[in-house]
């Protein structure tokens, strides 16, 4: 299942703060068509409100390689391990207090990744393993 939030997101070109839907999580088994946008890096695609502007947030995502036990959180931004480790851990917390979710997440891999080419590399062996 595809899950959405709405943030707030600020016009580069003339300013104006707008509210848009944004994705948090993709369900891979459920939709093939997100791949080619996850692998360009536009999956969370903004148009402003005023001008007409688009923008493609550079935001993190969670997607469920569904049906392999791997789950990626893909978030441009985490650059150092640090980073990275942080990310981990804020997801076992998650996993920690909620029985359904604790029992996935002790079969599932957890992988935070930044590089946009090792993701798309996995999201192409996915493709050729599941078409
Ligand atoms: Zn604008």
């Amino acid at each position: 299942m595809t899950r959405t939030s709405i943030t707030e997101v600020k016009c580069e070109k003339c300013k104006t703060v707008y509210e848009a839907e944004v994705i948090d999580h993709v369900d891979l088994s459920e939709d093939r068509e997100i791949i080619k946008l996850l692998k360009t890096g536009k999956a969370n695609r903004v148009q402003c409100s005023k001008c007409k502007k688009v923008m493609y947030l550079n935001r993190s995502i969670v997607v469920n390689f569904d049906p392999e036990s791997c789950i990626v959180l893909f978030d441009p931004k985490a650059r150092t391990n640090a980073q990275k480790e942080a990310l981990k851990e804020d997801y076992h917390n998650v996993i920690t207090f909620n029985e359904i979710l604790q029992e996935v997440g002790e079969e599932t891999e957890f992988t935070v990744l930044s590089n946009l080419g090792k993701f798309k590399d996995l999201l192409d062996a996915y493709m050729k393993a599941h078409s």
